[in-house]
């Protein structure tokens, strides 16, 4: 989509490194962390946000909730992680493509933090 930032990321436009790649989704990281692991993963189809989940898409969400596993796996985050995703205004979102924040390496607090 055209004036997306992770679009622009996700074909180049915009240069970034890929922590993952296949066919459908994308991992890198974050350009301003929160803690010593913050990696994005999103998928490469442009879904503005959680709340335009559907029945044909939601299928991307799993998967990256599997790529998720493995990074942290890779990233030796063996203690745990946060998966965070931010939906919309009121949720937090400034990037109006679907993300998912992998945070770790510290401990979380909750809520926020
Ligand atoms: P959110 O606030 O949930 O929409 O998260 C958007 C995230 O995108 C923030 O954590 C930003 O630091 C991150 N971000 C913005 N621009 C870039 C970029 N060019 N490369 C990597 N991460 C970015
Ligand atoms: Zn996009």
């Amino acid at each position: 989509m055209k004036d997306c930032l992770f679009c622009k990321i996700i074909n180049g436009e915009i240069e970034s490194e890929f922590l993952y790649e296949d066919d459908e989704i994308v991992a890198f990281n974050d350009i301003n962390p929160t803690a010593p692991v913050h990696i994005l993963i999103i998928p490469k189809d442009h879904i503005a946000s959680a709340d335009d989940i559907n029945e044909e898409n939601a299928h991307l969400i799993g998967k990256i909730f599997i790529v998720a596993k493995k990074l942290a796996k890779e990233m030796g985050l063996k203690d745990g992680y946060r998966i965070v995703n931010n939906c919309k205004g009121d949720g937090g979102q400034t990037v109006d493509h679907i993300h998912f924040h992998l945070i770790g390496g510290r401990q979380m607090l909750w809520p926020a933090g």
